[in-house]
């Protein structure tokens, strides 16, 4: 199987040519991208000698072109946004990850789907902005969406599957998400309000990109995580749960009319649910250790607390709402991570940001991919001035 992997660089990257390493038989690499690590770029292009490698800008292609001549590495080294849609097509790809982080990720993502690839997708973000769009595109083109987002994954899982992969929804009764609740599931209001960004991206159970981490915390990432739920499994907010989890061993479950419920379980390690999606429908080593039930010893449930954790409940009101307020979320939601990571807002301001960005832009349709970075741009310009009239209202 020939590769491309969008976001090398990254968590997910990382992780995923760990596993495609110890296939060599099975995986062939041809595109990598990254955005600014210009040597762990180069250091993976020497490893895995794909045809084309990608980077953001003008100036780190030059670098990385010079890294890469030195080794002697034909590699062909592009840059840009078009670049990252185009190694996302190449019809000599049979599979593409899609693991760039937020909107920067829904182009070529959405590229790969039109294109009828496998598309193994841990971009979030790119359904939650786009899901009518993208789930309509896919399906004309025959791609075969896989998920990697770990829950996901575990619902796939624990779905039937009819012959040509797609998944048969036959009573199904509820999809239960799992969540970890982050590192502060049991903090005090007082808490959450003086919480740095280094408390927020020191995840007690995954390591992740800062985005995701910061998501966690606050619990977007399990909203963001039912809007994805609702597009990938054509379900209904009502039928999707979130259950609190803290040992992160439950990846998640599906609830059947008959009472049956099934669940996918391992250590939470990233590499299960790409090895996963990379072979399916067969199994192949991660590299993962095998889950020791008796270490775990116990497995605890409790119920999300929207009161301390409002981003979730934003996210489902933006989901019920439908037409562009997902997407406008999605935005505000960058926008504000952002700005906490750069201690330009409160962890808590993050979702009254994301609430006031909400109220200000007003409903829309999203037909097509350009009604889609529409509705992105217009949230970020709302976003940045709300954020900018609560800085100078707390100075
Ligand atoms: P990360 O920050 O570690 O990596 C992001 C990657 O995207 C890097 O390769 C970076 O170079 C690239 N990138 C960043 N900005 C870009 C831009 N403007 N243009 C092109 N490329 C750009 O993030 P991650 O944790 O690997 O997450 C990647 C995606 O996978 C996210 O959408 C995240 O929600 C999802 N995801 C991650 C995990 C996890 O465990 N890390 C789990 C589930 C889902
Ligand atoms: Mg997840």
């Amino acid at each position: 199987m020939r590769l491309t992997i969008l976001g090398a660089t990254g968590s997910i990257g990382v992780s995923t040519l760990d596993v495609v390493a110890r296939h060599p038989d099975r995986f062939q690499v041809l595109a990598l991208t990254g955005h600014s690590q210009v040597d762990l770029l180069a250091a993976q292009c020497k490893q895995f000698r794909p045809s084309y490698a990608v980077v953001g800008s003008a100036t780190d292609a030059q670098r990385l072109a010079g890294l890469l001549r030195a080794e002697g590495l034909r590699t062909e080294v592009l840059h840009g946004a078009e670049a990252l849609v185009r190694v996302a097509a190449l019809p000599e790809v049979d599979a593409v990850m899609a693991a760039i982080v937020g909107a920067a990720g829904l182009p070529p993502t959405l590229a790969a789907a039109r294109a009828g690839k496998r598309v193994l997708l841990a971009n979030k973000e790119a359904l939650v902005m786009a899901g009518a769009v993208f789930m309509a595109d896919a399906q004309r083109a025959g791609a075969l969406l896989l998920p990697i987002d770990s829950e996901h994954n575990a619902v796939f899982q624990s779905m039937p599957h009819d012959y040509a992969g797609k998944m048969a929804r036959s009573g199904v009764r509820r999809i239960l998400l799992t969540a970890s609740g982050g590192p502060f599931r049991t903090a005090s209001q007082e808490i959450l309000a003086q919480v740095t960004p280094e408390q927020a991206v020191a995840h007690p159970n995954w390591v992740m990109g800062r985005k995701i981490s910061v998501d966690s915390a606050t619990m977007m990432n399990k909203g963001l995580e039912v809007i994805e739920a609702h597009w990938l499994f054509n379900a209904p907010a009502e039928k999707i749960e979130v259950v609190i989890h803290p040992q992160s061993v439950i990846h998640s479950l599906v609830d059947y009319e008959d009472g049956s419920v099934l669940a996918q379980l391992g250590n939470p390690d990233m590499r299960t649910p790409i090895a996963n999606a990379l072979a399916w429908p067969e199994r192949i080593d991660s590299g993962v250790a095998p889950l020791d039930l008796f270490a775990v010893g116990q497995l605890n449930f409790e119920r999300p607390d929207m009161r301390r954790f409002p981003c979730l409940e934003l996210a489902y009101r933006a989901l019920k709402a439908e037409g562009n307020s997902a997407a406008v979320l999605n935005a505000a939601n960058e926008v504000a991570v952002a700005a906490f990571l750069e201690r330009r807002l409160s962890f808590l301001g993050i979702a009254g940001l994301i609430a006031a960005t909400l109220d200000a832009v007003p409903q829309g349709a999203l037909p097509d991919l350009d009604a889609v970075l529409e509705a992105d741009r217009q949230a970020r310009v709302a976003a940045q001035g709300i954020l900018a009239r609560m800085q100078s209202a707390s100075t």
